[in-house]
Order: structure tokens, then sequence, then C-alpha cells
């Protein structure tokens, strides 16, 4: 019966804000407390190996062992004097989310005492017993092992009384097993191709860096309603639930005042961030009831992904403190809007200047544009697999959904720099120009802060949008780990750099003046990649038609947009800039075609137990209710008084069975075209299988579990409701 439901909903009305306290005064005092950053490694190092961490960091040396072993020493000796007994090496296999495996520091001496030590050797590799990840059959997992290596240039953290250290994880055949292998791998691609064009304009640039700031969107759900719907807690999001009557219609929550037990979770989680070293900067209501989000200020874009799966822990945990569960999957609730994690991306040299963002010269735009067209050429040309790079189970919800971007992948410049772009394009029509040509450019080139400052124009349905200074990647769901798609986006514009300081540089031995050469590459370039530009309503119809006719991919059934991981083009890409081989990248489509029938099978069993289970029986006990009335009636009174007196109730009757009989039958289906497709060997085709003729029966099956939650008596309806579970007060 429902007690539970009410028991929940009782509990959850009773809660109080939990005070917090904030560490000290000043953010100041306690920010970054917990890390093992350079200010910690001076004091805790010796010279030597502080120099050589940060050799590592910057030009990324190889640490040596006995150098290894005096960082490990002074890591233990500062993680200590916090009351750390652990450490474990903290990896990003490629289900979700972060995994490690404790060890003390604790090792016996020859007589058998106990005594601390952390060595080199254990800082910088380690076996864990790790063969339940998914390799995607390049680890047999009875004989070999994958291992960890230390990340130098993600600083060591500490986490309850544990010292963690980022690492990498690859198999003993140097495959890799995770997300930061390969994001590491097109970062240094991206350095390599992109200092070598700086160097057209500037000889001091001598390393590039990809810096991202995203944000986090999220759900939060009081505990105890939480604990009462089973399909929260297997899948991440509720299979079923009519909309409440309010929801987001009136769009109060967006700028409205954060509940005063929200924003003490909220403070408690900034506490916490801080005292781990990451930036939080933004906390506000986002559109849908009971949504916010969290951002921090943007950092390098392999420690932003780092503190990124680290605030989604401190979530986790900081909000069971406050009696909250934060959901982050894509789309937990039907009907109102989903959450995603904008990826902002720029590009930014040791010089310290942004790549994306205009300069005050016509030179300094000169490699802005430079900058700032090979990235639309990058995306034109690597657009499908970009956008497999964030396709998955959950955001399949969100993507298309005209709330979030659509299954189509381009990119919004605002009016004036689309201008801007065409003018150039149409302007320099000859191979040699005019010096009144090359001046009306320069001129041109050299007017675009000023256009840029009043471009306040945002498209909101563009999945990449330009806002001023750095692209806005915003596809990305809310529950990945964004190493994914800036693996995919960075390795896509090393190439493409490589490929444009080749032709330029062809053209420069044909005699052509440099910076006549960066231009009509650039030209040919702003043609060539014309497709990837939409300014209009990604929302459209009419824009799923247009891209079609553009060549764009508009796959939108996530199995197929995962082809074009395997494609030429893509392994080119991937081959080229060493970011993954062929058998790396035929493993990781598997693990994601393997990570998405699982999910969509998990949902499907959660959604065939929940309907079977818990719906229909109490839909059925309500209609013998009902029954029981009629029946009352109908010896009471009169043939002619019962037809008119019971009329409606018989419709009911009827009514119930009718969506009972369609629910039952519905849901046989499914589990006969489950077992169907579980037959199926491969994995591509099972996956297909799963989205295109498994996942449809949810949207089936739910509007009418949903239509009878109308129905049936409000005290009888187990699983907490809408209204029940997205609004905290
Ligand atoms: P919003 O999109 O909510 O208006 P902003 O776009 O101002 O907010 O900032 C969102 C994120 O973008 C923040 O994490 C911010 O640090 C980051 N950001 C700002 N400038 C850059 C940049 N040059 N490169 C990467 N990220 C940036
Ligand atoms: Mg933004």
């Amino acid at each position: 019966m429902a007690t539970l439901r009410f028991k929940a909903i009782e509990e959850s009305m009773k809660r109080k804000p939990l005070e917090v306290i904030p560490p000290s005064e000043k953010i100041s005092d306690f920010y970054g407390i917990y890390v093992f950053d350079k200010v910690k490694m001076e004091k805790y190092l010796s010279n030597d190996a502080f120099d050589a961490v940060n050799e590592a960091i910057e030009q990324g040396q190889r640490i040596d062992r006995k150098m290894a072993d005096q960082i490990a020493s002074g890591m233990k000796t500062w993680a200590m004097g916090h009351g750390v007994t652990h450490y474990t090496h903290w990896f990003q296999p490629l289900t979700e989310g972060t995994a490690e495996k404790h060890d003390t520091f604790v090792e016996l001496t020859s007589n058998g005492a106990a005594i601390e030590q952390f060595s080199g050797k254990l800082l910088a590799q380690q076996e864990p017993d790790a063969s339940s990840f998914p390799s995607g059959g390049i680890r047999n997992t009875f004989e070999a092992r994958g291992y960890t290596a230390w990340d130098p240039s993600s600083p060591a953290f500490i986490l309850e009384n544990t010292l963690i250290i980022p690492t990498i994880f690859i198999s003993y055949t140097g495959e890799a097993l995770d997300y930061k292998t390969p994001l590491l791998k097109a970062l240094n691609s991206l350095d390599k191709s992109a200092v070598e064009v700086c160097q057209y304009f500037d000889k001091d640039v001598t390393k590039v860096i990809s810096n991202l700031g995203w944000e986090q969107e999220y759900f939060l759900v009081d505990e105890a309603v939480y604990n009462a719907r089973p399909d929260l807690i297997l899948t991440g999001r509720t299979l079923m639930g009519h909309a409440s009557a309010k929801n987001q219609q009136l769009e109060d929550q967006y700028f409205g005042q954060i509940p005063s037990r929200v924003l003490n979770f909220m403070k408690d989680l900034e506490f916490e961030a801080y005292k781990l070293g990451i930036p939080v900067k933004t906390r506000h209501n986002e559109v849908a009831p009971n949504q916010y989000e969290v951002a921090p200020i943007y950092e390098e874009t392999n420690l932003a992904i780092d503190h990124n799966l680290l605030i989604m822990q401190l979530m986790r945990s900081v909000s069971r403190k406050h009696n909250f569960i934060v959901l982050l999957h894509e789309k937990p609730f039907a009907g109102i809007n989903g959450s995603g994690k904008h990826n902002n991306w720029s590009v930014a040299t040791n010089t310290g200047v942004n790549l994306l963002s205009p300069g005050k010269t016509p030179k300094s735009n000169m490699q802005f544009l430079t900058f700032l067209i090979n990235t639309l050429a990058a995306v034109h040309k690597h657009n499908a697999l970009i956008k497999a790079s964030i396709a998955s189970s959950g955001n399949q919800h969100r993507l298309g959904a005209n709330e979030a971007p659509p299954a189509i992948i381009s990119a919004f410049l605002g009016q004036q720099l689309n201008q801007m772009l065409d003018e150039i394009e149409t302007r320099v029509t000859d191979e040699k120009m005019t010096p009144d040509e090359k001046t009306v450019i320069k001129l041109d080139i050299g007017k675009i802060p000023e256009i840029l400052l009043d471009n306040t124009d945002r498209n909101r349905t563009s999945p990449f949008a330009f806002t001023g200074n750095k692209f806005e990647f915003r596809a990305v769901g809310s529950s990945a780990n964004c190493a994914s798609a800036m693996t995919a986006l960075n390795a896509a514009l090393a190439a493409q750099l490589m490929d444009f300081k080749t032709e330029v540089d062809k053209l420069i031995e044909k005699g052509v003046k440099k910076d006549e050469a960066i231009l009509q590459i650039l030209r040919k370039l702003i043609k060539s990649s014309k497709p990837i530009r939409f300014e209009g309503n990604g929302y459209s119809d009419e824009w799923k038609e247009e891209a079609a006719k553009r060549g764009l991919d508009c796959e939108s059934s996530v199995p197929r947009v995962f082809d074009a991981y395997l494609t030429p083009q893509s392994q080119e890409l991937f081959t080229r800039t060493k970011v993954f081989t062929h058998v790396e990248m035929e493993a990781r489509a598997e693990v994601r075609l393997e990570l998405y029938i699982k999910k969509v099978q998990i949902e499907s069993r959660v959604l065939g137990d929940l309907v079977s289970n818990h719906i229909l029986p109490t839909v059925l006990e309500y209609q013998s209710m009902l029954i029981e009335n009629v029946t009352g009636l109908k010896a009471l009174y009169s043939e002619a008084d019962f037809k008119l007196l019971s009329a409606r109730r018989l419709a009911q009757i009827k009514d119930i069975s009718a969506a009972v009989e369609k629910i039952e039958k519905l849901l046989e289906e499914m589990v006969i075209t489950r077992k169907d497709a579980n037959k199926v060997e491969e994995a591509r085709e099972r996956a297909i299988l799963y989205a295109e003729k498994i996942f449809p029966y949810f949207e089936e099956i739910r509007y009418h579990v949903d239509k009878l939650e109308l129905i049936v008596d409000n005290k009888r309806w187990p699983l907490p409701k809408y209204r029940e579970l997205l609004f905290i007060r």
C-alpha cells in the first residue's frame, strides 16, 4: 500500500535547514588546504623534487624513481599532518564517475612493528585488481591486468583521511582503459600543433593549453521520497509519474529565491569544494523546479575535468548530510527541463593570450581569426564524431527535445562575426591582393573587439555557440565525464591546425607572403566550413531539413551515432593526433554500446517490475472497490435508478480494465522483444534493437500508467508523485 509514500512525504515535510558554519571567515583562509599544490610542494619537497614535478607539469618530463621517492615522502608527511592514514590511486574508468582502491600507508618492518611508508613506486604505479572494469575486449580478464599511473599534472588531494592521487588507467599492453589517457594525449597534440601555428604570429609562444569552465546542472530531491521511488534509486530517473499541475510553466523558479534547505546544502558544498581547491563561483536556480546549477571559474581542461568529477562526488556525499539526493541524470523527470553540462571552452598561450578572444591589433586579430576559423573547420569536419562523444542513454532524452540543443551539431557565431567572415570570404578573391584590399581587410579585422563588445546576442538553441571569448559546447550531458567531449574537440582542432600549417607553409614556399598565405587558407576554410554555421532556431523542423541538405550528421539513434567513432575520418584523426589506436577506438565504441544496452535493459526491467508489482495491483484493488460500490448500488436501487446512478462508475471500471489490458499487452511484448534482442551477439545490432524496438515501449507504457495515476484514489497510489518530488520548501 501507499504507506511508504506517505511516511516519506511526512518525513520530508518535517525537515529543517541544516546549519552550516564556514571553516573560517574568509574563503582564502581555507581555499585549497587539502590540495598538495605548488605552495605545499615547495614547503615539503627538496628543490630538485619540486623542479621535477614542475617540469612534469609544464613540459611533460618523466619523473625518475629517485625523485618519485622524494615526492612520495613529502606528500606522505604533508598528508599525515592532516590525519591521513590511507592513499588511493583515483582513476576514470569507462563506466561513470571515478574509481579508487584504498590502501593504508602502514607496512610491517622485519621485527613486526608498523610503520607508515609511501614510496615513489607506490605513487607512480599500481595494479588495482580492476579486472571487472569495462575494457571492450582489450584486456583478457583472466590473465592480463590494467594498471594505474600517476598524473602529476593534476595535484594530489585529501578526501576523508585518504590521500587521493589522480591517475590514468591503462592495460598492460598500453591501451587506454579510461577517459583521462586519451584526453591528455589530445591536449598534448593540441599543444604541439597550436604552438606551431602561434609561431606565425608570436615567437614567444611555447605552450598552448585548453581551458574548460563547466556549468553543472542537477536536481535535488528529498532523501525520503527518493527512497520510495525504486526507479530513481535504480535508474536515476523517473520511469513514470503524471506531470504536476504546476511545474515550470510560471517560470518562477529560474530567478526565484533558493529555499534555505537548498541554500545551506550549496554553501556546504562550496566549503568542501574550496578546501579541495575547486574554484566554485556561481550558484543559482535553474528553469525546472528543484533544478540548480553550480559553476566554477574555468581551469586548464585536465584539472577542470578532475574537479568536475570530484564535485559530482562531493555533491553526492554533501547532499546526504542535508537529507537530499542529488540527481545527475540528464532527464530525471518527463515534461520539465533536463540537465546538461555546458562546456565553456577556449585555448590560451603561455604568454597569457586567449586565442579565442579578439585582440586589440589587426595582428592579434589575425591570430584570433585563425583559431576561430580553424575551430569551425574542425567542428565541421568532425561534427558526427563530436556528437558521438556526448551521446548516451541519458542524453538521448535531452537532445532534440526543445529544451536542449538539437541532435545536430552546428556553430553559432553571432551576427557581427558572421558578417565579418562573410566579408573576408568574398573580399579576398584573388591570389594576390592589392594594397587597398589588404588595408580594407586589416581595418575590418582591427575592429573586431568593438563589435564583439555589444554582441550580446545569445542563441540558446545552438549546441556550440561562440560567446565573446570562448565556445560554449552545450550538448554535454549532466552526468557525463567531460573528457569524452573535450578529447574529441581538442583532437579535432589539433588535427585541423596541422592541416592549416601544412597548407600555409606550402604557399609560403611558393613565395606567397606569410600574411597573405594565412588569409588565403582562412578564406578557403571559411568557405568549406560554412555548413556548420547556423544562426537560426535549432529547434525548428526546417533546420533538420536544412542541416541534412548541408551534409551535417542528423542521426539521432544513439547506437548509430556511435558509428562515427569508427569511420575512416575519425580513425585518421585519432591516429594522426595519437589519441587512440584503432584497437582502442573499437574497444571504446564497444564499451559505449554495452553501457547503452545495460542502461536501457535495467530501465526496461525496473519498469516491468514497477508496473506489474506496484502499479497494477493497486489499480486492480481500486477497481475492485469500484465494483463493490456498483454492486451495492445495484442491490439498493431499481434497474432504472441503477442505470442512472452508475453510468460513470461503470465506464470508469471499463476504462481501467482497458488500460490494464493495454499495459499488460505492452509489457509482454516488451519482454519478448528484450529476450529476442539479448540473443543477438553483435553489440551494435543489439544496441540498435534496444534503442529502436525496446526503448519506445517505455513511453507508451508510461502514458497509460500516468493516466491511471489520475484515476486511482490518491491515498492508494504507491509512488511519490511528481508534485511530491519536485517542490522542496
Ligand atoms: P553563463 O553561461 O551562465 O552566462 P559564463 O558564460 O559567464 O556564464 O561562464 C560560464 C563558465 O565559463 C564559467 O565557468 C567561466 O569561468 C567560464 N569561462 C569564462 N571565460 C572562459 C574562457 N575564456 N575559457 C573557458 N571558460 C571560460
Ligand atoms: Mg555559459
